[in-house]
């Protein structure tokens, strides 16, 4: 049986071009994209009322809310070609003629050196927004190779990563967590349920959204948000635009 370094070298580079290279079709599969009417002029009032969790409206579509499920597509929706997830403010979640109109190029924060740490935190989630944040690590994302690390402790983190939707338990251990980051500090949501509850959006005994609790600074849509879009978020808290607008 060839060795493990042996087999490394058969089978070449695996690691993303990603920033580098816009993401492939298996990197960001049609879930992993903003949903929104076929023809852009109409949206059918039978996909507003499909929505399980009230993200279509009349001229805009909210993708803090979308939790990609689907019903929408047979009536007049698709999942588009963009995988553009990523927000600076809430409201800019909202696509469609409605929408307001985002930044083209995101803003540094603050100054932030050219590697970033991450302390993850999980307020109440189902476990799949854990699963694609430690994705980025993989060695298929390889997030190492653009100066993102994981950390431990928040005293040795820039930017606060959740995922979940804030239960009443978890309420004063993320305020602790952030207390704990020393400045400059950045606060990223990842996914439907910080951003907007999600499909618990309804559920009276939640604390959230986590924008309600601590100041949000980047919102990454999808349940769950893929790991591109994960790393274009912590990647925006530097002010490190999307790939194509690199190159
Ligand atoms: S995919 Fe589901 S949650 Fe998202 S807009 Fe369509 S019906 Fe609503
Ligand atoms: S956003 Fe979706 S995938 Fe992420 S924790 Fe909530 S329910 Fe799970």
């Amino acid at each position: 049986m060839p060795s493990w370094i042996e087999q490394s070298i058969a089978r070449g580079i695996l690691t993303t071009r990603y920033p580098h290279a816009p993401a492939s079709d298996a990197e960001v599969p049609l879930t992993g994209r903003a949903p929104g009417p076929k023809d852009p002029g109409t949206t059918p009032r039978s996909a507003i009322d499909s929505c399980p969790v009230g993200a279509i409206a009349a001229t805009t579509v909210d993708q803090g809310k979308c939790i990609r499920c689907a019903r929408c597509l047979a009536r007049g929706f698709a999942f588009a070609g963009s995988v553009e997830s990523v927000a600076r403010a809430r409201a800019e979640l909202k696509t469609g003629p409605g929408a307001v109109p985002t930044a083209a190029r995101p803003v540094p924060l603050a100054e932030f050196g050219r590697s970033l740490h991450v302390f993850l935190v999980d307020v109440g989630s189902c476990n799949a927004c854990n699963l694609e944040v430690l994705g980025i690590a993989n060695p298929f994302y390889d997030s190492q190779r653009l100066g993102i690390f994981f950390t431990n402790s928040p005293r040795h983190a820039d930017v606060l990563l959740v995922v979940g939707v804030p239960t009443p338990e978890m309420r004063e251990p993320v305020l602790r967590a952030y207390d704990a980051i020393p400045a400059p500090k950045a606060v990223v949501a990842v996914g439907a349920c910080p951003i907007s509850g999600g499909a618990f959006a309804r559920n009276p005994g939640l604390v959230g959204p986590l924008d309600g609790i601590l100041p949000v600074d980047v919102y990454v849509a999808g349940c769950p948000p893929t790991p591109v879009a994960i790393l274009d978020a912590i990647r925006a808290v530097a002010g490190r635009a999307r790939p194509a607008e690199e190159a």
